[in-house]
C-alpha cells in the first residue's frame, strides 16, 4: 500500500482499510475502470469521540483522493492538502458558534464547480453538527444532487448530531478511541518522542494524538495541563481554590486568544486588499463605504469565532479535571482501568510542592482523602459547570461556583 496520509490514525485499521479501498474505487473511476462495487461515494460522515481523529481521516481521505499516486504523502498535492491550501479542498470550520444559511449556499455554489485538479471537488465540513437548521436544509440540496465530481466529508460526534434526512444520505465512518499504547508509538515512531513521555502524554490525552503531541512537545501545553493539575490540589481550602480556578479560566482565556489573534490580522489585511485599499480613482470613496460594512461584518464573526474559541478551551481544561476525579473514583472503587494521569506524577508533585502541601501529592494520597460519593458529587458539579457555560454563563462566575462545589466535596 502506498497510502502514507492514514499514518497518523493509530489504532483505526477497520476505518483506514475502508478509507483506502474506497480511494482505489475513486481512482479507478478516473481512470474509466471497473471499481469495486459500492466502495466509493460522494457523502461521507466521520463520527466518533472527541480526540479520536475524525477531522485527521477526512483530511488523509481527502489527501488519498486528490493525490494521483492515492495518497503518497510526499507530493505537492499531498503537502496542499496538509497545509489547508489545495485548489480542489474547500476547508470549512465554523467561524461562529454555528453555520449560517449565508455561509452554507456560498459554499454550495463553490462546491458545484468543476475540480482544477482534474480529479475531485471535495468539500470537508468539520463539526457539521454546528449547522443551523436553514444551513442544514441548504446542505442537504447539495448532496441529495451531487456534482458529479464533488465529494462531501462532513465530521460531528455521532450520527444522531446531524438531521435523518442528511444523515440517511452519508456513508457513516466510525472512528474508535485508540489505546494509549498505539498513540505512544505514533509519538515514538514519527516524533522521536522518548517512550515513557509518550505513553504518558498519551495517556493524559486519552487517544488524542493531536493533544498527545502537543503536550509531550509544547510547553504551553504542558504549563495549562498543570493548572488543570493544581486545581484539586488547592481543594482543601477556599482561597488557594478559588486562585487555581482563576488561574484555569485565565490560562484558557489567554490560549485562545492566541489563537483567535493570529486569525483575526490576517483576514483583516486580506479584505482590505480585497476593497482595494490605498488606491486612487473613481468608484474608490464608494468601495471604502462598502468596506465598511464588510469590515463590521468580519469583525463580529470573529467575535463570535473568539466567544466559542474561549469557551471550547475551557471546556477542555474542565474536561481535563473530570478525568483526574475519574481517575480518583476508579482507584477508590479498586477498579482494574487504565488512569489518565498515570504518568502525571512528577507535575502532581510539582503542584504539591507549589502549594506547600506537606506530604506532597499522588493520585493515592487525593484518593485515601475523600470518599467515592464525595468524588462523584465533584465529577457533577464539573459537568455541571460546563452546561452553565453553554448556557452563556460568565466564565470566571461558572468556575467559581463550581469551585465552592469541590471544596464542599
Ligand atoms: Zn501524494
Amino acid at each position: 500500500m502506498n497510502n502514507a496520509v492514514f499514518r497518523d490514525l493509530p489504532g483505526q485499521e477497520a476505518v483506514v482499510e475502508q478509507l483506502e479501498k474506497a480511494a482505489a474505487a475513486a481512482s479507478a473511476m478516473l481512470a474509466g475502470q471497473q471499481p469495486e462495487p459500492g466502495a466509493m461515494t460522494h457523502a461521507w460522515l466521520f463520527t466518533g469521540p472527541p480526540g479520536s481523529g475524525r477531522s485527521v481521516a477526512a483530511r488523509a481521505f481527502a489527501a488519498a483522493l486528490l493525490c494521483p499516486y492515492g495518497g503518497c504523502g510526499q507530493c505537492a498535492s499531498c503537502h496542499q492538502v496538509q497545509a489547508g491550501t489545495h485548489a480542489d479542498l474547500l476547508l470549512i470550520r465554523p467561524e461562529g458558534l454555528s453555520y449560517g444559511v449565508k455561509q452554507t449556499r456560498d459554499l454550495v455554489l463553490r462546491a458545484a464547480g468543476q475540480p482544477t485538479g482534474g480529479r475531485w471537488q471535495i468539500v470537508l465540513f468539520e463539526d457539521a453538527d454546528r449547522c443551523t437548521e436553514q444551513a442544514a436544509n441548504a446542505l442537504l440540496k447539495a448532496i441529495e444532487e451531487p456534482a458529479p465530481r464533488t465529494v462531501w466529508l462532513l465530521c460531528a460526534p455521532s450520527a444522531e448530531d446531524l438531521v435523518t434526512t442528511i444523515r440517511s444520505r452519508c456513508r457513516v465512518v466510525t472512528l474508535v478511541v485508540p489505546a494509549s499504547a498505539a498513540v505512544a508509538k505514533v509519538l515514538v515512531e514519527r516524533d522521536g518522542i522518548e517512550p515513557a513521555r509518550a505513553l504518558a502524554a498519551a495517556r493524559a490525552a486519552q487517544g488524542h494524538v493531536g493533544r498527545a503531541r502537543r503536550l509531550a512537545t509544547d510547553p504551553a501545553a504542558a504549563r495549562r495541563r498543570a493548572d488543570v493539575l493544581r486545581v484539586p490540589l488547592a481543594m482543601t481550602s477556599l482561597g488557594p481554590a478559588l486562585s487555581a480556578a482563576a488561574a484555569l479560566v485565565r490560562t484558557a482565556e489567554d490560549e485562545a486568544k492566541a489563537v483567535t489573534e493570529g486569525l483575526d490580522e490576517p483576514e483583516r489585511d486580506a479584505l482590505r486588499q480585497a476593497f482595494g485599499e490605498g488606491s486612487t480613482g473613481k468608484g474608490v470613496a464608494k468601495a471604502m463605504r462598502g468596506m465598511a460594512g464588510a469590515m463590521k461584518d468580519l469583525e463580529d464573526r470573529q467575535k463570535s469565532r473568539a466567544t466559542r474559541v474561549k469557551r471550547d478551551t475551557l471546556d477542555g481544561a474542565l474536561l481535563d479535571l473530570a478525568l483526574f476525579y475519574r481517575d480518583i473514583l476508579m482507584i477508590q472503587l479498586g477498579a482494574d482501568v487504565e488512569l489518565a494521569n498515570a504518568g502525571a506524577e512528577p507535575e502532581l508533585a510539582r503542584a504539591g510542592s507549589e502549594l506547600g502541601l506537606a506530604n506532597g501529592a499522588d493520585l493515592r494520597q487525593v484518593a485515601s482523602a475523600s470518599s467515592p460519593e464525595s468524588t462523584l458529587r465533584r465529577i457533577q458539579a464539573i459537568m455541571h459547570c460546563r452546561e452553565r457555560l453553554t448556557l452563556n454563563v460568565a466564565p470566571l462566575l461558572a468556575v467559581e461556583e463550581m469551585t465552592l462545589s469541590l471544596v464542599a466535596g
